[in-house]
């Protein structure tokens, strides 16, 4: 995969038209080191003076995930979908059950492993997605120190 630059480049790579609310809302994703979700967004839009109204905000992130610039994926109780520029960097999510926090991890452990499956399926893989769900250590703090009140 190539590495795309930037959102504008990766817009007219799409096909899409470089419209304002787009633009925005790549901007909030691009400075955003967190998957967002569109209420995140359309708060964030309002703190920048740019009020887009989150039904526009929906149909632009799908129209914008349907052409792969950014991923959605989905957190877990609440089943608000996230969203996140797709940098076409490789990268995992740990997921917090708890405080819902998301942290990125660099490693892949698949590559290997998907060259294996390439060559025994004769499957040509385009990508794939993991989330691993869990307690951080702050949480797991948190938990432990109530225990111990209790
Ligand atoms: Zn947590
Ligand atoms: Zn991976």
């Amino acid at each position: 995969m190539s590495e795309i630059s930037s959102h504008k480049e990766a817009l007219k790579h799409s096909g899409l038209k470089n419209t304002k609310q787009r633009n925005a809302i790549l901007n909030i994703l691009e400075k955003s080191t967190q998957p967002l979700t569109a209420d995140q967004i359309y708060v964030a839009l309002i703190n920048e003076k740019t009020a887009i109204n989150l039904s526009t905000i929906y149909r632009v992130l799908n129209t914008l995930a349907e052409k792969n610039l950014i991923v959605k994926t989905s957190s877990v109780s609440d089943n608000k979908a996230l969203f996140e520029l797709n940098s076409f960097e490789h990268k995992h999510h740990l997921v917090c059950v708890e405080c819902k926090k998301i942290i990125m991890v660099d490693e892949c452990p698949f590559e290997e492993y998907e060259k294996k499956l390439k060559e025994k399926m004769g499957f040509t893989i385009l990508g794939h997605k993991l989330e691993i769900y869990g307690i951080c250590n702050n949480c797991k703090k948190k938990d432990e120190e109530n225990k111990h009140t209790q």
